[in-house]
């Protein structure tokens, strides 16, 4: 018997599809992705409202660099960047995105519309995408900057909107993205509204314990251990907790690298190890890490959506963020204190 199917190769559309639910997954990708490009484009206030968790409206207004007429086409499209020129480029990204993919993606899979203008401009251009189909560039009247509106994402996605949870479920994760940037970013002004309601609103400050201080309130904030470290070209630094303030989950644990939110099971372990004795089982720590260190000792280019960082040297992470918190744990009374307690 014959073969009933020839090989073919798919149509620009189904590969845009395809691409689009490697990238977005559910509607906190996209904040992310916006959130990431607002970043990049030297922002220095963005504004993002949603409604019904994102699954009717998303909109992001930044007053960053802005796009001009002419490439706002190119934005929507895929493998289209202003931040990678050659693949070299790749082992020492600065910037959030670099894969040109976001914007292609998520026009292809909703009703998307771009307004923006260049601090050069006096005008700005508004580019509607409804699934995929372009409409034409036309001049409009805004400020320096960017806005992007997401309405009815996964329309042509049938079977992704069914799977998506609850308005209030995927608001949490919009929440935890916007958390993310909102701690790496504490000198950006930032808001979030859902459903009309202002959920975040946050001056910019040059202390992270403020931005801090508005997510958890001054007692969380009392119990934090400052932390700072350097060595072999790598700065460690952040806030620990006091073992008193532990949760029953890893969520009050973050660690960016080079201003970027990442996960690392090594680092975690490290984090562990050095609470080990302190805490309860079960219990968890809290902890706000930052490292930075040099592009090109790290690969971002893992994982689409680049929260897992490959690194060339992962003992020497491991053993910096342990040494630097039994070190600190040492210094401070935290051993006496708690034996006293006990
Ligand atoms: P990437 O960020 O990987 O380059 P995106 O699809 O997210 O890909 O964006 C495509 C391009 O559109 C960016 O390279 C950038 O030039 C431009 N762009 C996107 N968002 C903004 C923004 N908020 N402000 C200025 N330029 C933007
Ligand atoms: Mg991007």
């Amino acid at each position: 018997m014959g073969r009933t199917h020839h090989i073919q190769v798919l149509s620009p559309a189904v590969v845009n599809k395809i691409a689009a639910g490697e990238v977005i997954e559910r509607p906190a990708s996209v904040i992310k992705e916006l959130l990431e490009n607002s970043l990049d484009a030297l922002s220095t206030r963005i504004d993002v409202d949603i409604e019904e968790g994102g699954t009717e409206l998303i909109r992001i207004a930044d007053d960053g660099e802005g796009i001009p007429a002419d490439e706002l086409p190119l934005a929507v499209t895929s493998h289209a960047t202003s931040k990678l020129r050659q693949a070299d480029d790749l082992f020492c990204v600065q910037t959030m995105g670099f894969r040109g993919e976001a914007l292609a993606s998520i026009s292809e899979v909703s009703h998307f519309k771009i307004r923006s203008r260049t601090a050069e401009d006096h005008v700005g251009s508004e580019l509607a995408v409804t699934c995929g189909e372009r409409s034409d560039i036309r001049p409009i009247g805004c400020a320096p900057g960017t806005q992007i509106e997401i309405r009815q994402l996964f329309c042509n996605t049938p079977v992704r909107r069914k799977f998506l949870k609850r308005a209030s479920t995927e608001f949490g994760y919009i929440s935890e993205q916007f958390t993310r940037i909102a701690l790496a970013c504490p000198r950006m002004q930032l808001s979030l509204t859902h459903n009309g309601k202002s959920v975040h609103r946050l001056p910019a400050t040059n202390e992270l314990t403020e931005r801090l201080t508005l997510f958890y309130g001054s007692q969380t904030v009392e119990q934090l251990i400052p932390i700072e470290a350097e060595h072999g070209g790598v700065r460690l630094w952040g806030y620990v907790g006091h073992p008193s303030l532990n949760k029953s989950t890893r969520k009050s644990q973050y660690l960016f690298l080079n201003g970027r939110y990442i996960q690392d099971r090594s680092l975690q372990h490290a984090l562990n190890e050095a609470y080990r004795g302190l805490l309860m089982t079960g219990r968890h720590p809290v902890a706000f890490l930052f490292l930075e260190m040099p592009s090109d000792q790290i690969d971002v280019n893992v994982h689409p959506t680049k929260s897992e960082v490959r690194f060339r040297d992962q003992q020497f992470l491991f053993r910096l963020l342990l040494s630097t918190l039994r070190t600190k744990f040492l210094q401070s009374d935290l051993q006496s204190e708690l034996s006293f307690r006990q």
